[in-house]
């Protein structure tokens, strides 16, 4: 019980000691602190690094003014405390209780609330610059327009009574001043020097310039409300004021003025770095544009190689048969002038070849057989390796000699591969050939061809002979007429082998002849005669036409001009080709400049031009025939009747006089409806206004036919067969028409 009654007690006592010194002992230190040193809460603005700002790191407020005022305030007596005034203008927080001072002050102005303020005596002289834009010249000060920080509103007003010209304009922070600055909206910016050497260590201001000489020097003094209490402070600090040596004052500036202060944010930091960012930047687009053209460069090249892969044979690297089939097709269709032959070469025992000598002997025989070809063959020709031992190989037709050498050049070297190499293998090749027809180049079906040279092939190979046979020998025989029918026209022409035959053409009425036409005849040194219809089609065909024509019409004036020396007066037709009309070729100047040189009249020369041609290019064989008729020549369309436009060409084409071919009207089908035809066409062409002559006329009964429809113009071999010269020559004069 007693033991209870000391512990009650002992609690009370505890509970005291410890209420005294929770409670009444703070009240006991601020009184040992007042007399050591009583709290002056200073208000201060923290955006004007180095004269007041926050150190972040040591959790403060710190600068040139916190150290001339906490030393002129301990001097005082007083231990400060520095808080931001934070939104507040200087002028406002002097109205708030929170501050025992504020500052810094030029000189004493109202508190916001419009309460009187004094100040205290000057800490230092802060001097005030000018921030230009580079080196730009500036307007005198009075006429300055200058930007200053929202929160120097109280300094501005010092600036105005120290220049009354000068234009301020505020902003809130100093990036938007600077940005106003370098879009010239302000001449400068004003701020005090301490601040400018802050504020100018931010990387992106490095183009801005601050003015060298001060402009003014401001005050730097704290300020309060005109109360009893705050002059006693005034007057305190003053004091502590006073007893700053200006070597301290010095050396504070100089200590923070030369220290780092700019923190740099990301911002400064990217433009610091900016050049090295777009380096890096460029240099990573550059990589990337690499590996994505390296990227589809590869995928193109995959491509490339899977569709070479469908179009080649990867053993021999000859084309597959689907390639072969594409650049055949490609082939014949660009070139439809070249006399091509198509092989299909087998090996015939090439089975034995692989089970004696092994696949990879059989494989390498193949390379070689196709590299072999592949150095004969020209850009217009193919092979390809159809499957095993079978290949196909689009040659041209080059005649005997041709064939011989790739038997011996190719083919050969194929028989003999092994022996080469020492083995005692004779390689047996069959192969066929497939002579391309004129069919061939207008309906291109490779593997019908294909078909054709494989028949061939499987023929030679069941005769159990090697080498090769053709499909189709009459048109190799054909072909090799023609090759050289072409290839020797030059010669033809200086040698004489072509000849101008003509063939009269009479009028049926009076029996007399009225005119001739000029016929090619070929007497070829080994073919012997060649009809014109043999070798005018190649000839047109290879653009070699015109060498003829203007040949016969060379001669034809000469025999003209000939007879016209011996008073005979004749006029002749000659035949002008599709192909001899071009949009470079000036006919009509040339048919002129010919008769000219000649001495002879336009009216002796005729000119036959194929109805088929105006059908095929009517623009320009009618502005070659309208100029034919300036020049006064005769125009006639040849073989009408034989064309599918006939009827419509007759009213679009201007010439002089219809050339009826009768063959095409009465050699085959009804003879009686074909007379009907020709009877009509003759009233027809005569409606017209035109004339007409009708060649092909065979009998009497035919000829007797068209005088009585009223066509009486005729040519035909009832009447005389085509003639040489000399032949003409010894027909009676009075069979000519004078
Ligand atoms: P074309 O101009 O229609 O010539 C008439 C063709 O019919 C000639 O054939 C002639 O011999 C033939 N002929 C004439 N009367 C009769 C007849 O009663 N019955 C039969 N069955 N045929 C008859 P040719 O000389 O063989 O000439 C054929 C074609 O070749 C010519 O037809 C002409 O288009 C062309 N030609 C001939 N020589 C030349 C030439 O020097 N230059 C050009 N560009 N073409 C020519
Ligand atoms: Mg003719
Ligand atoms: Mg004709």
């Amino acid at each position: 019980m007693k033991i209870t009654v000391f512990g009650k007690r002992r609690r009370i006592i505890l509970f005291c000691v410890l209420f005294f010194f929770c409670c009444l002992m703070p009240a006991v230190l601020s009184h040992a602190e007042g007399e050591n040193g009583e709290v002056l809460t200073v208000g201060v603005p923290v955006d004007r690094c180095p004269v007041f700002y926050e150190d972040e790191e040591r959790g403060e407020i710190v600068g040139i003014g916190v150290d001339l005022m906490r030393t002129a305030a301990e001097n005082a007596g007083y231990k400060t405390v520095f808080k931001s005034i934070g939104d507040k203008t200087l002028r406002e927080a002097l109205d708030d209780p929170a501050f025992d001072v504020v500052m810094p002050f030029g000189s004493a102005l109202p508190s916001a609330a419009g309460k009187e303020t004094i100040v205290s005596d000057n800490l230092m002289q802060t001097p005030f610059t000018l921030l230009t834009n580079g080196h730009r010249g500036i307007p005198k000060l009075n006429e300055l327009k200058v930007g200053m920080l929202s929160s120097l509103s109280s300094g501005a007003e010092t600036v105005r009574q120290l220049y009354p010209g000068m234009e301020i304009v505020f902003y809130d922070t100093m990036d938007e001043a600077v940005k106003a600055l370098r879009s010239d909206k302000v001449d400068a910016l004003l701020h005090n020097s301490y601040v400018w050497s802050y504020v100018l260590q931010k990387p992106s201001y490095g183009d801005l310039e601050v003015k060298p000489s001060a402009m003014f020097s401001m005050d730097f003094r704290a300020g309060t409300q005109d109360t009893p209490e705050g002059r006693v402070i005034i007057d305190r600090l003053n004091g502590g004021i006073a007893s700053l040596s200006d070597t301290y004052r010095e050396a504070v500036v100089l200590d923070y003025t030369t220290r780092k202060l700019y923190r740099l944010t990301l911002y400064d930091r990217i433009y610091e770095n900016r050049w090295g960012i777009v380096l890096v930047g460029l240099l990573l687009v550059a990589v990337i544009l690499i590996a994505d053209f390296r990227r589809r460069a590869l995928r193109l090249e995959q491509e490339k190689e899977v569709l070479w892969l469908e179009d080649h044979d990867s053993l021999t690297g000859a084309l597959s048969l689907a390639g072969f089939r594409k650049k055949v097709e490609e082939l014949l269709r660009s070139h439809p002038d070249i006399p091509y032959l198509l092989a299909y070469v087998n090996i015939k025992n090439f089975k034995f070849v692989n089970d004696s000598l092994g696949m990879k002997a059989g494989d390498e025989l193949l390379r070689y057989w196709v590299k072999r070809t592949q150095q004969t063959l020209s850009e217009e020709e193919a092979v390809c390796r159809i499957e095993s031992d079978h290949v196909a190989v689009l040659r041209h037709a080059g005649g005997e000699e041709k064939l011989h050498r790739d038997d011996q050049e190719v083919i050969d070297s194929v028989r003999e591969f092994f022996l080469d190499l020492g083995k005692e293998n004779r390689v047996q090749i069959c192969g066929g050939l497939y002579v391309l027809t004129p069919k061939d180049y207008q309906r291109i079906d490779v593997d019908h061809m294909l078909d054709c040279a494989r028949i061939a092939e499987k023929e030679v190979r069941e005769a159990k002979v090697d080498g090769y046979g053709f499909y189709n020998p009459e048109e190799w025989e054909r072909g090799k007429r023609v090759a050289d029918v072409v290839g020797r026209l030059p010669v033809a022409l200086r040698s004489g082998e072509i000849q101008i035959w003509y063939q009269p053409q009479v009028d049926y009425i009076t029996g007399k002849i009225t005119g001739l036409e000029a016929l090619s005849r070929w007497n070829h040194s080994t073919l012997g005669w060649i009809p014109p219809g043999e070798f005018i089609p190649e000839l047109e065909e290879t653009g070699l036409i015109y060498d003829l024509d203007s040949y016969v019409w060379e001669h034809v004036c000469r025999d003209l001009k000939h007879w016209k020396e011996q008073g005979i007066h004749r006029s002749a037709s000659v035949n002008l080709s599709r192909s001899d009309i071009r949009e470079d070729r000036d006919i009509s100047g040339h048919f002129q400049d010919l008769i000219k040189s000649h001495g002879l009249s336009p009216d002796q020369f005729r000119i036959e031009i194929t109805e088929t041609a105006f059908a095929k290019d009517p623009e320009l064989l009618i502005h070659t025939t309208e100029e034919l008729k300036k020049l006064g020549f005769q125009v006639e369309m040849d073989d009408f009747g034989s064309g599918y436009s006939s009827l419509h060409m007759l009213k679009e084409v201007p010439v002089d006089r219809i050339k009826l071919d009768l063959h095409f009207l009465t050699e085959t089908g009804d003879v009686k409806k074909g007379q009907i035809i020709v009877g009509y066409m003759i009233q027809m062409v005569r409606s017209l206004g035109m004339s007409m002559i009708v060649e092909g006329v065979e009998t009497k009964e035919q000829a007797e036919f068209l005088k009585e429809r009223g066509c009486s113009e005729m040519q035909g071999f009832y009447f005389h067969k085509p003639m040489s010269k000399e032949d003409l020559e010894q027909l009676p004069a009075e069979d000519f028409q004078n």
